[in-house]
């Protein structure tokens, strides 16, 4: 639990030294972005399917109209990455734990001070910008804005409560499972960047379809799916 929140600019500086003490993978609620998946199932040797399966949990939070994609925390509590005092996916952990104590709020960058976090008030100076550097965040932290405004934008333009069950079944596929939406074999996309930007484009490409269809055809679907996403990799190898 964050006790309070202060916010960081790129002036302030605070005073941080990780004591590995592991309270914040009990503590917080990892949200996981389609790239953080991607990242951490492409680190683990998995499918995203068997990724997901193994270790993400979906959630409904309050303000956010579509399910967040968030780890898993079964052992006592804690993350099921964590092992004794370190981070199994330390490499390619996601957003959340690179940032802490650093957190965002929209489009702000907060210090949570907790009174589980021990290392706050040590004696490493950081800026915000030392912080990310340091964190490697700048990455994870481009794609988790990029993510967030093309949520905002679809579920301006489409009512995701609307979708039948067969049809949300396959938005959440599209939009957190890239092993799926990539038809496993057809789609030879390499770079976790653009994996995660086919996976959103080919789910926006899913909702102006349905939303054009009052049957859901399996094999029209598939056929219109392929189409549209050997056109999408083929944008994507041109643009990277
Ligand atoms: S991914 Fe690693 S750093 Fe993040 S909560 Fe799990 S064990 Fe902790
Ligand atoms: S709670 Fe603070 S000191 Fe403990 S592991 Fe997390 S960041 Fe490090």
């Amino acid at each position: 639990m964050v006790e309070s929140d202060i916010k960081l600019d790129e002036n302030n500086t605070f005073q941080f030294t990780c004591k590995l003490c592991g309270n914040c993978c009990k503590q917080m609620l990892i949200r996981l972005t389609p790239f953080d998946i991607i990242n951490l199932a492409g680190y683990l040797d998995m499918k995203t399917y068997d990724f997901i399966n193994d270790y993400v949990v979906f959630l409904k939070t309050p303000n956010v109209s579509w399910l967040i994609a968030a780890l898993k925390h079964v052992r006592r509590g804690e993350c099921m990455f964590k092992q004794g005092k370190k981070c199994k996916v330390h490499e390619n952990r996601p957003l959340p734990c690179r940032l802490f104590p650093v957190g965002r709020k929209e489009n702000e960058f907060l210090l949570h001070k907790t009174s589980y976090c021990k290392g706050l008030n040590s004696n490493t100076n950081y800026t915000l910008s030392k912080w990310l550097e340091e964190s490697k965040a700048r990455p994870f932290l481009e794609m988790s804005q990029e993510f967030y405004t093309f949520m905002k934008k679809i579920s301006d333009n489409y009512n995701l409560d609307d979708l039948d069950p067969k049809r949300e079944k396959i938005f959440y596929k599209l939009l957190y499972d890239y092993d799926s939406a990539s038809l496993e074999s057809t789609i030879n996309l390499v770079k976790p960047l653009d994996k995660t930007k086919f996976s959103m484009r080919m789910t926006e490409w899913f909702l102006e379809y349905t939303l054009k269809v009052k049957e859901l055809s399996d094999d029209d679907f598939l056929i219109a799916y392929e189409k549209q996403a050997l056109q999408e990799e083929k944008k994507l190898l041109l643009q990277s």
